[in-house]
């Protein structure tokens, strides 16, 4: 190619009159931008174009649903839901409050020090006998505290998966879990979560691929409720052991039950030990406590604190603490009584007051356990219109596109029964209604 030589004088008066035009803006000690992608100014600080610099891989690009999600819901008036939250004014504060204070009068310097990276050991302890309880074979050193089971999702990704590596995940799962492995630039499979459990596809997905690991919530599965049966479990197994398949299970939902007590966990009958469970506090208590654990064969416990050591050292010790009291008086399978009673009654009134208001126009399945409805959506209604319409009347919900991994869910969403108390939610429902209906009518 030629090379074209031009004077400085050129060169400058060139510049001066793109900058005339508007079409390049100069920075003192900063340099010559492209107007519309110059950075803005930050009044009194250096430009530092922070955007730039964040690392090419991380993918902004399905948190920005969650952000809008959350902006949508958080809006005055609106009645939200979306969020998966337990209702507040069912926190079993009064046992909390209580034994925050015993514990807050009587710290002392090594209650602040740091403990083990896997956790508290007597809550290690007490959680490794309670999971026992319900037919899982753990002991303390199979079980990690982690700040919430987002955070064990986020070791296992680390641990576990290189960009390209293959993931399987339910069609449709959680939102966290698509967003934390395309983050790690893993390749998502779906496999249907509706139904019978394809083991055909599976199969064939194990053949094919050869993926790292299976992500599955076989327990009320978030959002579509499902249980997959006692048998099909077994089945499940047999096919993973046989393929020597990283079974993750998810399952923060399986006590909250508003029927038959669900078949055992994946953990519990898992005969190979390829399965890693997740669990947490944050559904059956609050969130705000940060704490869930991950079980798992001593070995990869051992990899996933050496990877936490990174992150955080440890979870609080002071979430652990009072948790550890809050167990060792018993409280728990009381509080799960009551909370379990009530969202039952929630649930009923959702289930009728959607029959009620929302016909034709919209179909679900009963959820026997977990928060939340998944429903379809009929006569050529998109949930994206349903979106803009219900943001007018005054509700919210998550739209079905958020729990694929592919494009599928135009016409799903979720909705969250537990939250708020009955009138609210009723009211919640009646303006969904008053939205299809404005949607179904033209
Ligand atoms: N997994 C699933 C399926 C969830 O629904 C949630 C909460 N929305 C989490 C994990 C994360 O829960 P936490 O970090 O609060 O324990």
């Amino acid at each position: 190619a030629a090379l074209l030589s031009v004077s400085r004088t050129t060169a400058i008066n060139a510049y001066r009159q793109l900058e005339e035009q508007g079409l390049i803006s100069t920075r003192v000690g900063s340099g010559t931008y492209v107007a519309d992608l110059a950075p803005p100014i930050q009044p009194s600080s250096p430009t530092v174009p922070w955007s730039q610099l964040f690392t090419p891989s991380l993918n902004t690009q399905s948190s920005s649903i969650l952000r809008e999600l959350i902006a949508s819901t958080s809006a005055e008036g609106i009645i939200p839901l979306a969020a998966g939250m337990p209702d507040p004014a069912l926190y079993p504060l009064i046992h909390f409050n209580r034994l925050f204070s015993q514990l807050s009068a009587h710290l002392n310097g090594a209650d602040l020090g740091h403990i083990p990276t896997e956790g508290y050991v007597p809550l290690r302890r007490i959680l490794a006998a309670r999971l026992t309880k319900k037919g899982y074979n753990v002991t303390p050193d199979n079980t990690m505290i982690v700040s919430g089971s987002q955070q064990g999702l986020y070791l296992i990704t680390k641990v576990f998966l290189e960009p390209g590596d293959y993931v399987i995940v339910e069609s449709p799962t959680y939102l966290g879990a698509i967003q934390m492995f395309s983050a790690a630039n893993a390749r998502l499979l779906s496999l249907p979560a509706s139904g019978r459990l394809p083991l055909d596809i599976l199969e064939d997905y194990l053949i094919r691929y050869r993926p790292k690991l299976l992500y599955i919530m076989p327990t009320f599965q978030n959002p579509n409720g499902r249980v997959i049966p006692i048998e099909e479990r077994h089945e499940l197994l047999k096919l993973a052991a046989k393929h020597r398949l990283v079974i993750v299970e998810d399952d923060p939902y399986g006590e909250l039950y508003y029927g038959e007590q669900p078949p055992l966990s994946l953990k519990a009958l898992d005969p190979y030990g390829g399965v890693i469970g997740l669990g947490t506090f944050s559904k059956m208590l609050f969130p705000g406590l940060r704490t869930g654990w991950v079980t798992a064969p001593e070995t990869v416990i051992n990899r996933f604190a050496l990877e936490k050591q990174y992150i955080d050292l440890h979870s609080s010790n002071l979430s652990q603490k009072l948790l550890y009291d809050y167990l060792t008086e018993d409280l728990l399978d009381d509080h799960l009584v009551s909370v379990r009673t009530e969202y039952k009654r929630r649930r009923d009134l959702v289930a009728s007051a959607l029959k009620r208001y929302c016909s034709p126009h919209l179909t679900f399945t009963l959820p026997t356990g977990g928060f939340y409805f998944w429903c379809t959506l009929n006569n050529g209604i998109l949930t994206r219109q349903l979106l803009h319409e219900a943001a007018k009347t005054g509700v919210s919900f998550v739209p079905g596109e958020a729990f694929y991994a592919d494009a599928s869910g135009a016409r799903e969403l979720r909705l969250c029964f537990v939250t708020h108390p009955e009138e609210k939610l009723l009211e919640g429902v009646k303006r969904l209604g008053k939205a299809l209906h404005v949607l179904g009518n033209n």
